[in-house]
C-alpha cells in the first residue's frame, strides 16, 4: 500500500473541524448543551454544516469573541455565555469546546470555568471543558476527546453489574438505532455512548423542546466502571483518545475493541462477542439476516468485481467501507481521510494484505490529492460524503453517498451501513451505482470501439 501523508497547503480539505465532533458527542448526552468558546462565524458553521447534515434544528452557543476579547481575553464573554446558556436552555450538562481562536489567544478553559463555579456557587449544571484546536485536528479527534471528557467526568468506582458498555464512533442516528436494535435481540442489558439517535433525528409531533429528548444519561455513565465489559467500535482510535481505553486503565473494564459491524465479517464479530457475554446463541431473526445477506453478496458479486472505488471520510467510517468492499470483491483502489490521528493504516494492513492490488493510502489529505490518485486509479464509483461532489463531477465517478457531512442529499441521518440487513441495503447502493454507471456509458463505449459515428 504507498502511503502519502500530509502536504503544506491543502485544497478543498476532507475533513471538518475538531470542535464540530466535540458538539456532536455532547448532543448525544440526556439534557446537555454545548458552547464553542470562539467567534460567531466558527459556530455558525457548526450550526449550518449539522442543520444540512440532519435537517434538525441544532442549537449551539458562542461566546461570540470579537478583535477587542482576541487582545484581551474572553473570559468575560465566556462566563456571560454560560450565564445565557442557563438561562435559556437549562441544560443538566454544558459541554464547552474551543475553537482554533480562543487556543490561539491562549485561553485557560479548566481555570476560567473554574473562577465561573467559584463566583456563581451552584448552579446545578455540570460544566465540561474541552480543548479542540482544530489546527491539532479533524471532527474525529474533537468526537473522540469530548466522548472521553464525558466519560471521565461522570465515571465513578462502583459496585459491578451486568451492563455492557457500548461506544461507538461518529456514525449516523440510523446506524445508533440498528446497533441498539441487535443489542436488544442478544438480550443485552448497556450503556451506549453517544446515543445521539433521538436529539439529532427528532420524530415530528409533540411539542417542541429546546433540548430535544433522548441521549445516554448521566446516572449511567456514572455506572461504565462497574460493567462487565466494554465494546468499542473503534479500532482506528488511537489510545491516548480512546475512551474504552480510558476505561480499562482506570477500572479494570475489560476492553473488546472492534470494527463497525459493517459485513458479514465485522457484524458476526460483534454478535459472536455477545454470544459469548451473554451465554445466547444468535437469533433466528438474525440468522435470516445474515442469510439474505450472504444471498445478496452472491447476486452481486459479478458486478461488484468491476468495481474500483475511492473511499474517503472519518477513519472508522473508511476501515468499515473498505472492508466491505474487500468482502465483496470492489477494489479499494484509493482510500483516504482527512484526519491526522488515527491507526488507520495498521488496521487496513491485514485487510488488503491479500487484495490483488495494493491500494493508495492518504492520510490528513485533501480533495485535490484525492481526485488526481482516483484518476491515477481509474476509480468508477467514489464512496464517501458529499465534499467528493466536486471531484466526481468532474470526471462523471458516482458517490455513494455515506459519513457526515451530507449537504446535498436528503437523509444523512438515515444513512444505514452497520448490520447485516443495513450492510445488505448499502451494498445494493455501491452495486447500482455501478450498474447505473454502466447502463448509462455503454452504448457510448461501444460505440467508441467499433468506430460507430451514429446511435446504436
Ligand atoms: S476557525 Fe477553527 S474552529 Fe473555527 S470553524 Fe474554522 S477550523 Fe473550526
Amino acid at each position: 500500500m504507498s502511503h502519502n501523508t500530509a502536504k503544506q497547503v491543502n485544497e478543498n480539505q476532507c475533513q471538518q473541524c475538531m470542535p464540530l465532533g466535540g458538539v456532536i458527542a455532547f448532543k448525544g448526552i440526556e439534557n446537555a448543551m454545548v458552547l464553542v468558546h470562539g467567534s460567531q462565524g466558527c459556530s455558525t458553521y457548526m450550526r449550518l454544516v449539522n442543520v444540512e447534515h440532519y435537517n434538525e434544528p441544532v442549537d449551539i452557543a458562542s461566546s461570540s469573541l470579537n478583535e477587542k476579547q482576541t487582545i484581551y481575553g474572553g473570559e468575560a464573554n465566556l462566563k456571560k455565555a454560560i450565564d445565557n446558556v442557563l438561562r435559556v436552555y437549562q441544560p443538566g450538562v454544558l459541554g464547552v469546546v474551543t475553537t482554533c481562536l480562543a487556543e490561539t489567544m491562549g485561553e485557560d478553559l479548566d481555570r476560567i470555568v473554574a473562577d465561573y463555579r467559584k463566583e456563581r456557587g451552584e448552579t446545578g449544571i455540570d460544566i465540561i471543558p474541552v480543548p479542540t484546536p482544530s489546527y491539532s485536528g479533524s471532527q474525529t479527534e474533537g468526537f473522540w476527546a469530548a466522548t472521553r471528557a464525558i466519560i471521565a467526568r461522570y465515571a465513578r468506582a462502583t459496585e459491578k453489574h451486568d451492563r455492557i458498555n457500548v461506544i461507538v464512533p461518529h456514525i449516523s442516528p440510523a446506524d445508533i438505532r440498528e446497533i441498539r436494535r441487535l443489542l436488544d435481540l442478544m438480550g443485552c442489558a448497556y450503556t451506549l455512548i453517544p446515543d445521539y439517535s433521538l436529539t439529532l433525528d427528532r420524530p415530528a409531533g409533540g411539542k417542541y423542546q429546546k433540548i430535544p429528548l433522548g441521549g445516554t444519561r448521566t446516572e449511567d455513565i456514572a455506572r461504565m466502571p462497574g460493567a462487565p465489559l466494554t465494546i468499542q467500535f473503534g479500532e482506528t482510535c488511537p489510545d491516548e483518545l480512546s475512551p474504552g481505553r480510558w476505561l480499562e486503565q482506570q477500572f479494570n473494564v475489560p476492553l473488546v475493541n472492534l470494527p463497525l459491524p459493517t459485513g458479514v465479517e465485522a457484524t458476526d464479530r460483534f454478535l459472536l462477542a455477545l454470544q459469548e457475554f451473554t451465554g445466547r446463541p444468535l437469533p433466528e431473526a438474525l440468522a435470516l439476516e445474515r442469510g439474505w445477506l450472504l444471498d445478496g453478496m452472491a447476486d452481486a458479486h459479478k458486478y461488484n468485481a468491476e468495481g474500483r472505488a475511492a473511499i474517503y471520510g472519518e477513519p472508522e467510517l473508511v476501515y468499515a467501507v473498505v472492508r466491505l468492499c474487500a468482502e465483496n470483491g470492489i477494489a479499494p483502489a484509493v482510500i483516504a481521510s482527512g484526519t491526522r490521528t488515527s491507526r488507520l493504516a495498521a488496521c487496513l494492513e491485514p485487510v488488503i494484505a491479500n487484495l490483488d492490488e495494493r491500494p493508495e493510502l492518504l492520510e490528513e489529505t485533501d480533495f485535490a490529492t484525492i481526485e488526481a490518485a482516483s484518476l491515477r486509479a481509474a476509480v468508477n464509483l467514489a464512496i464517501g460524503h458529499s465534499g467528493g461532489k466536486f471531484f466526481t463531477e468532474r470526471h462523471g465517478i458516482p458517490v455513494v453517498r455515506m459519513g457526515f457531512p451530507i449537504h446535498d442529499r436528503i437523509g444523512g441521518q438515515r444513512i444505514l451501513i452497520v448490520g447485516y440487513a443495513g450492510s445488505l441495503s448499502f451494498l445494493d447502493r455501491l452495486t447500482n451505482s455501478l450498474l447505473e454507471a454502466k447502463y448509462a456509458t455503454y452504448r457510448e463505449r461501444i460505440r467508441h470501439q467499433m468506430g460507430i459515428t451514429g446511435g446504436i
